[in-house]
């Protein structure tokens, strides 16, 4: 069933709700809550949980015999609404970004308000999820974000079957996310980080599909989940596993690379040419051996800039 989380009036246009998805058995709380578009411009996440809607909306109306949705789950394709159809991160209005404005209040402004309603509808939720990108100017391989993880967190992790699992502790500095808020409340909770931001990246979006398929079957909210065993390896990395190059000078930096290659330390990854004389100025290798798990897909560089992250096995 669709509804609306939260239905809002603008000051000189009609109002604007945000929709969500409660599909399967009625509960006094979901056994699963999917979250995208706290940015707008993450159009992936979105993406991705628009078709898992569709998909375990046809399981309930029995387009899928051998399948069955036992527990409740609930789907927010895009909280932020306006961004979404703006094509911007932050709340078009104020500019203000989502997820600093957890936990929310009801009786503040329109973003806390939006805050104060996903996390009510979220929090009691056995599992959790809140799906990013990158910026627009850098792509991240599909991971799976654990912070300062419980023993139940890290064990569920694996039943994604992402290639990469990053660990990092709960910022003590950023008190105001989604995922801080969630943190106290019993139950796991996960961050999805999945390409750049701006486009729908195709092959991303269906190995993420089939994570969420994959661990709605292996925690038994979705009953008959047969997928073939992938022998891509699930790898866990903390955040001194990560090495990073920077580009030394400004230019253009091309490169035809693909996220989650491993690389041998020294291959060649891109190469950074003077933007008008055209001549290459920089070689960018890889900095050790490892996972590349992210890639700066802007061209344009200034020096300084992030150009390649490769992470480095445990
Ligand atoms: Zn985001």
């Amino acid at each position: 069933m669709m509804r609306n989380l939260l239905c809002m009036t603008a000051p000189v246009r009609d109002g604007f709700d945000i929709p969500c998805h409660e599909i399967g058995p009625k509960s006094s709380h979901p056994a699963v809550a999917l979250v995208a578009g706290l940015h707008g411009d993450e159009i992936n996440g979105v993406f991705i949980l628009s078709r898992l809607a569709d998909f375990l909306n046809s399981v309930e109306a029995g387009k899928y015999p051998e399948l069955r949705l036992v527990k409740r789950v609930l789907i927010i394709p895009a909280v932020n609404v306006l961004g979404v159809n703006l094509r911007t991160r932050t709340w078009p209005f104020d500019k203000s970004d989502i997820n600093r404005m957890f936990p929310g209040s009801t009786g503040g402004e329109t973003t806390q308000r939006i805050a104060y309603a996903v996390l009510e509808a979220t929090k009691r939720a056995e599992y959790r999820i809140d799906i990013h990108t990158a910026s627009a100017d850098f792509e991240e391989i599909p991971q799976l974000r654990l912070y300062g993880p419980s023993a139940a967190e890290r064990t569920t992790a694996r039943m994604f079957g992402l290639q990469a699992i990053m660990e990092r502790s709960l910022s003590p500095v950023f008190t105001t996310t989604m995922m801080h808020s969630w943190k106290v409340w019993p139950g796991e909770s996960f961050v999805m980080r999945v390409g750049q931001a701006g486009t729908v990246q195709l092959g991303h979006c269906q190995r993420v599909f089939r994570a969420m398929v994959s661990f709605l079957g292996q925690t038994g909210v979705l009953e008959g989940v047969q997928l073939a065993v992938e022998d891509e390896e699930v790898c866990c990395f903390d955040k001194e596993s990560a090495f990073r190059v920077f580009a030394e000078k400004a230019g253009t930096f091309v490169s035809d690379c693909q996220v989650g290659r491993w690389v041998r330390a020294g291959q060649e990854l891109g190469y950074i040419y003077d933007s008008f004389g055209g001549a290459v100025i920089e070689k960018v290798v890889a900095p050790v051996a490892g996972l590349l798990t992210g890639i700066r897909r802007h061209p344009l560089l200034f020096e300084g800039d992030l150009i390649v992250r490769v992470n480095r096995k445990a």
